[in-house]
Parts: C-alpha cells; sequence; structure tokens
C-alpha cells in the first residue's frame, strides 16, 4: 500500500518541477531554448521546460506533460527534451552544434508545442495516436512545426538547421530517409521564405 503512494508523490513532485524548468549545463543550449522561445508570442504564458537527457532516436523532441500548480490544480505544460548527442551523426554533442541551427531546431519544436498549446486535452490524445498510425499525419505535423516557426520569424534558423543536418556529411541513411519522408526538403523551406517575403 505505502509503495504506490511515495511512487505517485515522487511523480508529483516530479510534475510540480517541470514548470518552466531548464535542466541542461550547456549554457549554450540554454541560450538558445531562450532565445526562440522568447520570439513565440503564443507561448509567453505556456509553461516549457527544456530538458537535457539521453534519448534513443531523436536529437530532439517536444511532449505535453502535466504539472501541479499551488492549491493542487493540474496543469497541462510541455517540455522539450535534447539529447546528449546529435543523431544526424551519433557523435556530435548536441552542446557543439551551431548556435543558429540549436535555435531553428528549437523553434520547430516550439512549433510543436504551439500546435499542441490550441488543442484540447481530448484532441491531444487523439492526435498522439494519429501521429504513430497515420504517415500522411505525421507528415502534415512534421510540415506545420516549421511554418509555425516561420511564421514566428525564425525564417533563417530553420534553414540554417535544413541545410546542416541535410548537407552533413555523416548523416545517418536512416535519419536521412525519416528526413526525406516526413520533413520538408532545404527547397522547400527556400520556396515557403520566398512567397512569405512577396506577401510582406
Ligand atoms: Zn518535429
Amino acid at each position: 500500500m505505502w509503495l504506490p503512494c511515495i511512487s505517485y508523490w515522487i511523480r508529483i513532485c516530479d510534475y510540480l518541477s517541470m514548470n518552466n524548468k531548464v535542466v541542461t549545463n550547456s549554457s549554450v543550449i540554454e541560450a538558445a531554448f531562450l532565445k526562440a522561445k522568447s520570439q513565440f508570442k503564443g507561448l509567453r504564458k505556456a509553461p516549457v521546460s527544456l530538458i537535457q537527457k539521453n534519448i534513443s532516436n531523436s536529437t530532439m523532441r517536444a511532449q505535453p506533460t502535466l504539472f501541479v500548480e499551488e492549491g493542487f490544480n493540474i496543469k497541462r505544460g510541455y517540455k522539450i527534451e535534447i539529447s546528449f548527442v546529435s543523431k544526424i551523426d551519433n557523435k556530435t554533442p548536441t552542446s557543439d552544434l551551431p548556435f543558429d541551427v540549436l535555435v531553428g531546431w528549437f523553434a520547430h519544436e516550439l512549433g510543436h508545442v504551439l500546435d499542441y498549446h490550441s488543442r484540447s486535452s481530448a484532441e491531444m490524445v487523439v492526435f498522439g495516436i494519429k501521429y504513430l498510425i497515420s504517415d500522411t499525419f505525421k507528415q502534415k505535423v512534421e510540415r506545420k512545426a516549421d511554418i509555425l516557426a516561420i511564421q514566428n520569424g525564425f525564417s533563417e534558423q530553420i534553414l540554417e538547421a535544413k541545410k546542416y543536418i541535410l548537407n552533413h556529411s555523416d548523416l545517418n541513411p536512416l535519419y536521412k530517409r525519416r528526413l526525406e519522408k516526413y520533413y520538408y526538403s532545404i527547397e522547400d523551406i527556400e520556396d515557403i521564405i520566398v512567397e512569405k517575403r512577396a506577401r510582406e
């Protein structure tokens, strides 16, 4: 009886401390995250934590999470996780990635967070299932994250990140196939930026 209770409270405490927390030893990663987040007007009041940890199959990922406010109100927040090593080549420390590439990459993840933020919790459950089972939906979601990042002023950084990843000489072939299947290409992003500038 006690063990589940203890585990429950540890989880609650963990969620409590998740609100806008930054967990990384790298000042470069922290600065890139804060620069990207400060420019997303739609996320000013959204609790978004950054956590650096070992992740097996991605370099960065954004997920909804829960935390408990004062008065024990359960609120939805978000976390962006970044691995210690880039999955582009499985050797470069993420803290050694060029600053604009990091900012562009965080802007893409914050594009996901903005997308989640506009949905109810019930919609998020359906969203999660569709992302897992539908390639078409996954492609739509990944492309929307880039579009939202560009709309929030990260055209150059999204392009920098895309070029850095896709032109990397040691790009892991499996990772490359995944990128080509779901994400915009360099040329797609260049066209989107030209169209955006023509409208401004
Ligand atoms: Zn993504």
